[in-house]
């Protein structure tokens, strides 16, 4: 993974040593010697990671940091603070003022690189996410979610596995500063029942549990689908620093040596419980704005992307167990008449309504998607062909027996509607082929008269045929 990193200290051989170390590892280095550099620098040229000196004349390392994670369009680079300062006040206010991580000088190599690779994971994964979100927002369906320090990180669920007793009385008690719900276990065994029933936000284990290997269970919780994108943080010694870095490998979020310091954990617990909650909004975000790809935002029915590619998939399978599928194609008689005497408005109120009738009247695994305009189609997926003549039936009286509402006017408008339908078998259709059938058949019942329903082969449906038989849907 080659990432461009920007190191950033007033010292010139601070800065040299740790471009040959990044440079040996195949990384991209740019270097700022100065609070405003870097900043410069940050904002022209974008770099995937700032690693950052917190003393320097002038504008310090927070100072520089809390300015990155302020400006919406840098706040997503991580930022490691470089210190070296061994109080865990200075860690803390890196960390609160929107860092990413830190590191203590002299920079342990294997603690480098770890935590280098880790982050430079983390942007490509976030990165993905906001550019899906920045075509949403810009297509106009959502708005841009804010940034990681504009989540909050309170009462977030935690799991601690941990067979210390000391320490986990510890953690608890820092944790409850932000009235976090934490749950606490001393075994992995006890930690796999425990995810399989709740939503935790974090997962907090100690690779120094007693007879068990707290990496194998790190390893676990990160290769199970329901653990996978839960952020977790390694509790270990400082001769463990190895399997540290093994653990960052395989994907755990973050560590923390002992004896653990409260402040920082609280931190640390904030920066990792933000990160999650800002990438789900993403997330979230993201899905929205695919529904709205594949929806209509008139009637919410399917439009004619999801159609086609729904279709193609049900003509697959359609050969595959031979079965039959009705295709029926829909269209509104003389609409435009509908918008010409009575407006364009009432027009889309009267396709609203008719899609809700359509919907009602067809089980919940058919599928009624709108076309455009006036014009939809229902798939009626593994139905024998006495079922597809009463359920279009049902659809046509569903439209034509009681009239529409429409608020320009206390009358209802009385409409009808005309519809062609195949029965696609064994045949392989194409998805095009298969609703041009259909379409003909729409073509013929225009053309017979509207109002009514016309089937390949079959003909014009005679209404008076279905008198009595026509039964209502069960989903
Ligand atoms: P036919 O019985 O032959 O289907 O006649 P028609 O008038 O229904 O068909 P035509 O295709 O000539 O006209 C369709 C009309 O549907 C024209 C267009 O203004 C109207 N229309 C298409 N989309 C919308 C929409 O989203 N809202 C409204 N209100 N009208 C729409
Ligand atoms: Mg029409
Ligand atoms: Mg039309």
């Amino acid at each position: 993974m080659s990432a461009r990193i920007l190191v950033v200290d007033d010292i010139l051989p601070n800065v040299k040593l740790l471009e040959a170390k990044l440079t040996h590892e195949y990384y991209e280095v740019l270097t700022a010697m100065s609070g405003q550099e870097a900043l410069d620098k940050v904002e022209a040229e974008s770099p995937d990671m700032v690693l950052l000196d917190v003393m320097m004349p002038g504008m310090d390392g927070f100072e520089v940091c809390s300015r990155i994670k302020q400006n919406p369009a840098t706040a997503h680079i991580p930022v490691v603070m470089v210190t070296a300062l061994t109080d865990s006040q200075d860690k803390v206010r890196g960390l609160e003022s929107g860092a990413d991580d830190f590191l203590s000088k002299p920079i342990n190599d294997t603690a480098l690189m770890a935590r280098v690779r880790s982050l430079v994971r983390l942007k490509m994964s976030t990165d993905e996410w906001r550019v899906r979100e920045n075509t949403a927002s810009q297509l106009g369906v959502v708005e841009e979610t804010s940034t990681v320090l504009a989540q909050s990180a309170e009462k977030a669920n935690v799991l601690i596995i941990e067979d210390q007793e000391f320490e986990l009385k510890k953690m608890r008690e820092t944790l409850s500063a932000d009235h976090d719900t934490v749950m606490g276990v001393s075994s992995g065994s006890e930690a796999i029942e425990l995810v399989k029933q709740h939503d935790f936000e974090l997962l907090i284990v100690s690779l120094n549990l007693k007879g068990e290997d707290g990496l194998r269970l790190c390893s676990h919780l990160k290769s199970n689908e329901r653990t996978r994108s839960i952020p977790l943080v390694m509790v270990a010694s400082s001769d463990d620093m190895d399997r540290i870095a093994h653990g960052l490998e395989i994907g755990a979020h973050d560590y923390m040596m002992r004896p653990i310091e409260r402040n920082e954990l609280l931190a640390r617990v904030r920066t990792q419980i933000r990160r999650k909650r800002f990438q789900e909004k993403l997330r979230a975000t993201y899905e929205i704005s695919l529904s709205m790809a594949l929806t209509d935002s008139l009637t919410g029915l399917y439009n004619r992307r999801y159609l086609e590619v729904h279709l193609e998939k049900l003509l697959e399978k359609n050969i595959e167990t031979k079965k039959t599928l009705a295709v029926l194609m829909i269209d509104i008689d003389h609409f435009k008449s509908v918008n010409d005497t009575y407006g364009h408005k009432a027009g889309d109120e009267v396709l609203k309504v008719f899609a809700e009738r359509l919907k009602d009247n067809l089980r919940s695994f058919d599928l009624v998607s709108r076309l455009g305009g006036e014009e939809f189609v229902a798939i009626l997926p593994d139905v024998s062909e006495e079922r597809a003549h009463m359920v279009s039936e049902r659809l046509r009286r569903a439209i034509a027996d009681t009239p529409f509402p429409v608020s320009v006017q206390p009358e209802p408008l009385e409409i009808t509607t005309s519809i062609g339908a195949a029965l696609i078998s064994q045949d392989a259709d194409s998805v095009h082929a298969a609703l041009e059938r259909a379409d003909k058949m729409l073509y013929d019942a225009k053309e017979g008269g509207r109002n009514c329903v016309v089937f390949e082969e079959k003909g014009k449906l005679d209404p008076e045929e279905f008198k009595g038989q026509i039964r209502p849907v069960i989903n």
